[in-house]
């Protein structure tokens, strides 16, 4: 047991972070200065860790695509999703997403996704960056991707 965690730890030393410095080497005491020596070229950003297939950032929804058919919200655990009844769509307030990706699965038109855009700290969780409305009309090329990838095999 003591020889196995031992090995656990020895193989940390040697293994590269799980986790990225962000956004520079150590943690700055104040961010606003830290950006103002990057912009004056005394600073370094690290460049962020590769993004990992099956990634679960944050929402994507083709308005145009959607049917109304509330299906999403049947399954979303945390009240994410409000439905609009005039127009028939459904909005995303994503600081209530807990980014299990279900109404992802559940959609007849597979027209939400997740991306792998992971920044969205705000001090505002009703700002127009947190509310995902409409991120434009990518289903039917995704779709289409996706019905050619089947032929094939
Ligand atoms: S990912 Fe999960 S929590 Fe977020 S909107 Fe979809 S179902 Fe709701
Ligand atoms: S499940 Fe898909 S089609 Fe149905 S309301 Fe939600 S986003 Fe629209």
């Amino acid at each position: 047991m003591v020889t196995h965690a031992f090995f656990e730890l020895l193989k940390q030393f040697f293994s590269d972070p799980a986790t990225n410095l962000f956004p520079v080497k150590h943690a700055p005491a104040n961010i606003h200065q830290t950006l103002k020596k990057v912009e004056a070229g005394k600073a370094t950003i690290n460049p962020p860790v590769e993004i990992p297939p099956g990634f679960r950032g944050k929402i994507e929804y083709d308005r145009e695509a959607c049917i109304g058919c509330q299906m999403c919200i049947k399954v979303c655990p945390s009240e994410t999703i409000e439905f609009l009844p005039d127009e028939r769509k459904v909005r995303f307030h994503m600081s209530r997403c807990t980014f299990c990706a279900l109404c992802t699965e559940i959609c007849p038109k597979n027209c939400i996704r997740m991306s792998d855009q992971f920044i969205m700290a705000t001090l505002d969780k009703n700002s127009k960056e947190m509310i995902v409305t409409d991120s434009g009309n990518w289903t039917a090329d995704a779709n289409k991707e996706a019905a050619a990838v089947e032929k094939k095999e």
